[in-house]
């Protein structure tokens, strides 16, 4: 079975809006067999619409529209859908629903606008799909062979409406065929060592297909799987398992698992705690941190230290340390890891200091350059591991690779990994 998808607005072409529904709905069809061959975005006209409406319709066994059934002058899709489906004929006003519409606008407090009466208009020969979530009612027809949906704009609306009504409403078994994906997520890889690691795996044409691609320096292969749901779901866990295999130690999850939730969970098993010190990061690594729900299980808090009296009063950094080697340096880095267990009696710390730009260059201390410190209460003596890292990138990049880098330092400390194993743009050891 073989699908178009249409979002209409002309907020999407302004690129005010992100063309959310497009993807989710292609996911949703894909993991029912149903292949989406075209997505088109199209502004608030009127004559585009029900000309791509028809064309598509002609090419495909479902069409799916999102937006524009909202009750203002720009909101045309039942103009356009009734232009392709029944040119010629005016659209025909549904009694039920001009009731439900006065409900909807009773039950939320005030009465309803004239402009609203529209959203009960449908073309000729199709039925009204009903919405608990707003009051752009969806539009269900046909043209030719193929089934046409035009369902609202706000996901929270749409989402609910193709669950429950179109997929249901579907006339043509989808195929048993299904289409599953997996994301499987490293850091501290590059994107060429990763792609060499996995070697044959990434063959086009291969079974299930695995690609790679990196974003905010997080290194993903994503692997899709086709065929029938068994074999599919077994091939697909297959390739994972491999994938994590060849990319260990540096996978620490799969779809929307991050690396601050990898590291919380090791920490909750270990029943360890864990502080930070962070001085160019600001806080950022404490924000990955508690980003994650149930963080307070394991995550102390920490300290935003960013200029040397701060490091002295609040981590005890010898004033002599910051004076000899400068406050972006080892052992200013190991100080700050050292004295902020010492403060806050976590088993775990890491510590930021580093230059993140554009000022504050050196000749012996690039942009880019941070010190990393880990710090770990061993049977009651302190141990400190400080990387060097020379980051590439503007100051947020810098900022948040070193956020990101301090994490799976501490991930391979829990797990056992040695201190020196590679991490991306560290320079040392
Ligand atoms: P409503 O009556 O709620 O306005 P509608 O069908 O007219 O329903 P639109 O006015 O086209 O919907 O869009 C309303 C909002 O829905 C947009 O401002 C945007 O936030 C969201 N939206 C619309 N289309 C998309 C899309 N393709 N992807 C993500 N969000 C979208």
């Amino acid at each position: 079975m073989r699908a178009a998808i249409i979002s209409i607005g002309d907020e999407l072409m302004l690129g005010q809006t992100i063309d959310t529904n497009a993807a989710w709905l292609s996911a949703e069809l894909a993991a029912r067999g149903i292949v989406t061959i075209e997505h088109r975005t199209i502004g608030d006209d009127r004559a585009a619409l029900g000309e791509t409406v028809r064309r598509l319709a002609s090419k495909v066994d479902l069409l799916i529209l999102t937006g524009g059934l909202g009750p203002t002058a720009d909101d045309l899709t039942r103009e356009a859908l009734a232009d392709a489906l029944t040119p010629g004929q005016a659209l025909v006003r549904d009694a039920a629903a001009v009731a439900q519409l006065e409900r909807w606008f009773s039950t939320h407090g005030s009465g309803m606008p004239k402009s609203n009466l529209k959203q009960a208009d449908h073309p000729q020969g199709t039925q009204l799909l009903a919405n608990p979530h707003g009051t752009a009612l969806g539009i269900a027809g046909r043209l030719g062979a193929c089934q046409v949906f035009a369902l609202p704009g706000p996901p929270a609306e749409m989402m609910p409406m193709l669950l429950e009504q179109v997929l249901p409403a579907l006339e043509r078994p989808a195929s048993s065929d299904v289409v599953l994906t997996e994301a499987v997520h490293a850091y501290g890889l590059g994107e060429s060592a990763g792609a060499e690691r996995l070697g044959s795996l990434m063959d086009r044409g291969r079974e299930p297909l695995v690609g790679t691609t990196v974003s905010e320096s997080i290194l993903t292969a994503r692997i899709v799987a086709r065929g029938p749901q068994a074999s599919a779901r077994r091939e697909l866990d297959r390739t994972i398992a491999v994938v994590k295999q060849k990319w260990h130690p540096y996978v620490f999850g799969c779809a929307n698992g991050s690396l601050a939730s990898a590291v919380g969970e090791l920490l909750r098993a270990g029943g360890r705690t864990l502080t930070t010190a962070e001085s160019c990061t600001g806080g950022l690594l404490g924000k990955m941190i508690v980003d994650v729900a149930g963080s307070s299980d394991y995550y102390l808090g920490g300290w935003v230290t960013y200029t040397n009296e701060l490091k002295q009063s609040c981590l005890a950094v010898p004033e002599a340390v910051l004076t000899e080697h400068g406050a972006v340096s080892e052992p200013t880095a190991r100080a700050m890891a050292e004295g902020a267990l010492q403060a806050s009696g976590a088993d775990y710390s890491l510590a930021i200091t580093g230059i993140a730009g554009p000022d504050g260059e050196t000749p012996d201390k690039r942009l880019g350059t941070v010190f990393i410190g880990l710090g770990q209460v061993i049977e009651g003596n302190v141990r400190v591991a400080v990387r060097q890292f020379a980051f590439p990138g503007d100051r947020w990049a810098v900022r948040d690779r070193s956020a990101k880098s301090a994490l799976q330092m501490l991930r391979f400390t829990l797990l056992g990994v040695l201190d020196d194993t590679h991490l991306l743009w560290a320079v040392h050891p």
